[in-house]
């Protein structure tokens, strides 16, 4: 009997060449996980393989994917190793459980101002940072949609946390996306950055910018909630495979809804809510003062915390 070839990535199942697996990845079929689940038709229809082929193909990934148990306590016990980012902060850290947690999303929103970037560019630092230090010993991938990123604050920041700077800086990769599009794919395209550079924090400053300005309208939403939704998944998808974690900035509004007390709700929806393990809310209190507010989070009771944005970054 011949001996069955183990089957690894998309390119070890049968009737899969690298023409057809490319034209899989792009449409989003990038493991063998999603085509284990994949409905056939749709893989026909990405790559042109005939139904048949593409049934085989599915069935194939099914056998070949593994799904794990794992007890309670195996699960406590690796959590107890889960990296985190200090933020810089000591009570804002205490809130969040020791900082800000690898293999999930961090949201942070607020009004112009408040320190979303800020907070941002001292992750971007202590990352940096050896484990037990307050780091995760890794870098950064920045997407910067809003055209903030300031090599200089990095500096600044850098050198207060007395790291080399232009060590600091070349850890920092930075990409200027112009248009949702370019956004998803700086994204889509991450993982070879991320084990290349062995990246440890992903920070998408502001998430939603993009989405709101080229759909307008309730006509638009519909699509522009598709699309969110697949990038958000990615962004999940990383930091769950890469162990690191995902940094976002967001926008808010005024709820109409909200008659009585802070009407600031952030944008996004739903999508947005539910993808972020941790949302934070930020605002301005008196000069360099913010008061961060722990809204949501999986394992830590409502907090707030008062820090400072500093020349060197976030204080206490
Ligand atoms: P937006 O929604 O407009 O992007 P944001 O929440 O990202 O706003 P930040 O850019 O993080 O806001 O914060 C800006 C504030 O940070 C400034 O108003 C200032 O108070 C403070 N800040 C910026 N640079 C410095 C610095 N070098 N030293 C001290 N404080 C600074
Ligand atoms: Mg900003």
């Amino acid at each position: 009997m011949a001996k069955e070839k183990s089957i690894k990535s998309i390119e070890d199942l049968p009737g899969i060449g690298p023409t057809t697996a490319e034209k899989l990845k792009a449409s989003g079929f990038d493991s063998l996980d999603s085509i284990a689940v994949a409905v056939p038709s749709d893989l026909a229809d990405a790559t042109g393989m005939s139904l048949e082929a593409a049934k085989k193909a599915v069935e194939a990934a099914k056998q070949a994917t593994t799904l794990e148990f794992s007890s309670a306590s195996e699960v406590y016990e690796r959590r107890k190793v889960l990296g985190r980012i200090s933020t810089g902060a000591a009570s804002l850290d205490e809130i969040l459980g020791g900082g800000v947690e690898a293999n999930g999303i961090t949201e942070v929103y607020g009004k112009f101002a408040s320190g979303k970037t800020q907070l941002g560019f001292q992750l971007c630092v202590n990352v940096q940072l050896p484990v037990g230090k307050g780091g995760l010993d890794g870098g950064v991938l920045f997407i910067d949609t809003e055209g903030t990123f300031r090599p200089e604050r990095i500096e600044a920041i850098a050198k207060a946390a007395e790291l080399d700077t232009a060590k600091a800086l070349d850890n920092i990769s930075v990409v200027r996306a112009v248009s949702s599009d370019q956004q998803i794919l700086a994204i889509e395209r991450a993982d070879k950055t991320i084990k290349e550079k062995n990246i440890k924090l992903v920070v998408v400053d502001s998430l939603m910018s993009l989405f709101r300005s080229e759909y307008p309208g309730r006509g638009a939403l519909g699509e522009r909630q598709q699309k969110l939704n697949a990038h958000i998944h990615k962004l999940q998808s990383l930091a769950d495979s890469h162990g690191l974690a995902v940094y976002i900035t967001n926008q808010v509004m005024d709820n109409p809804a909200i008659l009585f007390g802070d009407p600031t709700t952030p944008v996004g929806g739903n999508i947005v809510a539910h993808a972020a393990t941790t949302r934070l809310y930020m605002r301005k209190s008196k000069e360099e003062k913010r008061i961060v507010r722990l809204v949501d989070s999986p394992s830590m009771p409502e907090a707030e915390a008062v820090i400072k944005i500093t020349p060197n970054g976030i204080r206490d």
